[in-house]
């Protein structure tokens, strides 16, 4: 399946993607996670990303669109993915589109995970993201075992530096200006579902699934 998640930072896409990516056997592709990875090796395209992440904005759709296009050549994407992350705008959402369509496929739903300001701001002023493997914990509501050290890989932890009052408002803001053209684009097609998030994960996802089997019959999770 291919699954394109929506919401504001915070909302929970990346918990998600990780979990359903597993569950269905496909691979998550999160944009801000191969950008931060780009950061953190220097390379051509982290350090012309990195200011526009460190103020909360978005990076040029150019230079994400052709990163994004180089990871959908994959072989792993054959049978799906979760996309968290792409589209941030309508703009993106007719680039996905017409990539897609190059290859005679489509996006199967979109979900928007849908979270309050509060929850918002609790579960990313504590969140912490592995060097390493990306996975994210959060100091109080999911810590690692080890102090600063990742469960999966026991690479080292941190927080995000775009994690700050500051930028969080920032891109709340970026993610407003943008999000009712991008809903509208998804309901035009008929594909847009909606789910609360500030519930625990484990009940957002079972919300998520239900809707995946509505509109693939035939999934098996
Ligand atoms: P995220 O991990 O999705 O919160 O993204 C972190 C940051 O990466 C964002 O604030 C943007 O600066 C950048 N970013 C991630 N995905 C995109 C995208 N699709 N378009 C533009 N910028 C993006």
């Amino acid at each position: 399946m291919r699954i394109v998640l929506l919401g504001p930072p915070g909302a929970g896409k990346g918990t998600q993607a990780k979990i359903l990516a597993k569950k269905l056997n496909v691979p998550h592709i999160s944009t801000g996670e191969i950008l931060r990875q780009n950061v953190l090796n220097s390379t051509d395209l982290g350090n012309k990303a990195k200011r526009y992440m460190n103020m909360g904005s978005l990076v040029p759709d150019t230079l994400v669109t052709e990163m994004l296009e180089k990871r959908l050549e994959f072989p792993d994407t054959k049978c799906g993915f979760i996309l968290d992350g792409y589209p941030r705008n309508q703009s993106q959402a007719k680039t996905l589109d017409n990539i897609l369509k190059s290859r005679n496929i489509d996006i199967d739903m979109s979900v928007y995970l849908d979270a309050s300001e509060a929850v918002i701001i609790q579960r990313l002023s504590g969140r912490l993201v592995c060097k390493s493997c990306g996975a994210n914990f959060h100091v109080k509501n999911m810590p690692p075992k080890v102090s600063m050290v990742c469960d999966n890989c026991s690479s080292s932890l941190y927080q995000r530096p775009d994690d700050n009052a500051t930028t969080i408002k920032r891109r709340l803001q970026v993610y407003q200006d943008e999000v009712a053209s991008l809903m509208k684009y998804y309901e035009g097609q008929c594909k847009l579902y909606r789910v609360s998030s500030d519930e625990e994960p484990e009940i957002v996802l079972e919300k998520i699934i239900e809707i995946a089997q509505k509109v693939d019959g035939s999934l098996k999770v």
